[in-house]
């Protein structure tokens, strides 16, 4: 906890400057709301008592007030502005450091989490904290100093009434207090609502051709109605207290003067006070209520700001599992020889081996399939090769380096993966497949797509190259995507190739497009293949069978048929479905 706190004010050191010009200004500009109240009682107290009155004191007194506006303009200002500068450079720094760390995390991470929490993680929960780490520090002392300072000068003026008006104050602050907390809870319930209710739209849009198919549009429309109903509910539940605190605290402010109004005048009356006094105990009564708001304002800032720093060390506290060790190497020039030493494997401690002793020796260039039922850990055995997952007992090697003494980025650049499910950035073609290498030129992007059997159908795009193809962007068809995919991996020319199941979704037309590609790729690499149809990898000179208890069977298709066991089992049922 006491790291915690440390870390959570190390991100005021860069700002230190900003900073204490935050908190000077804040000090100046609540001293200032306090020298008014006093300026008047002088004036109307003591300059208007004297048998003549002296016009140029008055004057001066004017001018000078004036220029206390003027420097509370310049403070006000500044805090206004700058502080909250200060507040988005802090949140800037926030972000990019958790951002930089989620690069860092590992696949098994990423496994477990949930992406809408990842980014509520990187908005939401910082915006509350550097709301905390602008407004904490001002508000407190802007609060400190009006209710001391006004404490101090109105029991200078008068003991008794200031009591009076102090012990006002306590009730005044509870009931603000409990209101406000009530409220507060309201408006996250209302939060809670609006987000039920954004998911069930998401999820009816997303949808609606199924719920339109099924013709059940008045169901949709009942459960949205009563999603609405609750929302409803919810918001009225926020302004009743909203109502409840608004009213309670005018009526307070009101209590409070018509209270100093009442025992004042009595003290008049008495003698023990004069309406000079009075009038400035007024004016201190309206600079009172601010402090309060500030303070109940902050209670609640600083919960939800440490509840978001929590959430944000939360993330930052955990290692990635996956880290280069220190004397981690950078790959020269790789042949391609990829070695499973006894490699077995599980995704946790508490579910059973995905793999059992795996014992493979592929040499530079060679073309290997990976044939099995589904879930038998062909990916998970790839998955290895570029370490997102490390072997829980054993090693894979890449031309005789232990893959955990390479620089995971030097190992990476080295092996180029062309899976299922193609992912493509918002950006255009060209960034997409450039994507592959950085610092290709536009020439070479075009020759990898070329390569590819990609450049064809991007010309006939009406912008070519320059086809938005994001999520909003235009729709390509899975064969076009994995395409543009492929000629990424064409670009970063890697020595080590894993398809896994690239034309497992692709109709047949495009499949055999997309495995002409692949063909050229795999030329002089080493290549993992993974394919579902086995007519696919009929001519891979090696093939392994895995089952749940390791490679059963080893060799090329005709071996394997001959063999007459898991992988002619395989075949024979494919042969009949596919006639
Ligand atoms: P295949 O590619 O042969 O279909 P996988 O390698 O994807 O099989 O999966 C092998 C086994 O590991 C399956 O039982 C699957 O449920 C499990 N598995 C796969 N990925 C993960 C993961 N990220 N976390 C936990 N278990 C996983
Ligand atoms: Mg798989």
């Amino acid at each position: 906890m006491k790291g915690r706190w440390k870390k959570f004010l190390s991100y005021y050191t860069n700002y230190k400057v900003l900073f204490f010009k935050d908190m000077f200004c804040a000090m100046v500009s609540a001293a200032i709301t306090l020298v008014y109240p006093m300026i008047t009682r002088y004036i109307t107290g003591t300059i208007l008592n004297q048998p003549k009155i002296d016009y140029s004191k008055i004057y001066l007194l004017g001018l000078f007030m004036l220029c206390l506006i003027v420097v509370e303009y310049f403070c006000n200002y500044f805090i206004g502005y700058l502080g909250h500068v200060m507040g988005v450079y802090m949140e800037r720094d926030l972000r990019n450091e958790l951002f930089s760390h989620y690069q860092k995390l590992s696949f098994r991470f990423y496994d477990e989490q949930n992406t809408g929490q990842l980014m509520s993680r990187l908005t939401n929960d910082l915006f509350s904290l550097t709301e905390l780490y602008h407004h904490g520090p001002e508000d407190i002392v802007i609060s400190i100093i009006k209710f001391i300072g006004a404490f101090i000068l109105l029991s200078y003026i008068n003991v008794k009434l200031t009591l009076i008006l102090f012990a006002i104050l306590p009730f005044m602050f509870l009931f603000a207090w409990y209101y406000n907390k009530k409220m507060k809870t309201a408006f996250k319930r209302n939060k809670e609502r609006i987000g039920d209710i954004n998911e069930r739209i998401e999820d009816n849009l997303s949808g609606i051709r199924v719920v339109k198919s099924f013709a059940n549009e008045d169901q949709e429309l009942e459960r949205f109605d009563k999603q609405n109903g609750h929302y409803v509910s919810a918001k009225k539940n926020s302004y009743y207290y909203m109502g409840r605190y608004n009213a309670g605290l005018t009526s307070f402010t009101s209590l409070i003067t018509v209270s100093v109004i009442f025992f004042g005048t009595l003290f008049i009356s008495y003698g023990s006070i004069n309406v000079a006094d009075l009038i400035a105990f007024l004016l201190y009564v309206t600079n009172l209520i601010d402090p309060v708001k500030k303070l109940l304002n902050f209670t609640e800032q600083f919960q939800e700001g440490v509840t978001g720093f929590e959430r944000f060390m939360e993330i930052l506290e955990i290692e990635p599992d996956i880290q280069d060790t220190k004397n981690a190497v950078v790959l020269q020039h790789v042949e391609g020889n990829v070695m499973f030493d006894h490699v077995s494997f599980r995704y946790n401690e508490q579910t059973p081996y995905v793999l059992n002793n795996i014992n493979l020796d592929v040499k530079p260039g060679e073309y290997i399939a990976f044939v099995g039922s589904s879930g038998v850990g062909k990916t998970t055995i790839c998955s290895l090769i570029p370490r997102f997952y490390e072997a829980t007992k054993g090693n894979v090697l890449i031309d005789g380096i232990n893959v955990k003494e390479i620089k995971q980025q030097s190992l990476r650049e080295n092996i180029g993966i062309v899976q299922q499910d193609v992912y493509l950035f918002t950006g255009t073609i060209m960034d997409n497949i450039r994507y592959g290498n950085l610092e290709a030129s536009d020439e070479e992007v075009i020759e990898a797509a070329k390569k590819a059997n990609a450049h064809d159908f991007i010309m006939e795009l009406e912008e070519g190259y320059d086809t938005d193809c994001g999520q909003r962007g235009v729709k390509l068809s899975g064969g076009q995507k994995q395409r543009i995919s492929i000629a990424r991996v064409f670009l970063k020319n890697p020595p080590i190739l894993i398809f896994d199941e690239a034309t497992s979704a692709l109709d047949n037309e495009s499949e055999s497009i997309v495995q002409e590609s692949l063909e050229k790729l795999s030329q002089d690499r080493t290549t993992f293949v993974i394919a579902h149809r086995l007519s696919t990898i009929k001519n891979a000179k090696h093939i392994c069978v895995l089952t749940e208890n390791g490679i059963e069977e080893q060799g090329n298709h005709e071996e394997l048929m001959k063999l007459n066991g898991n992988y002619a089992r395989l075949y024979n049922m494919q042969f009949k479905g596919e006639k």
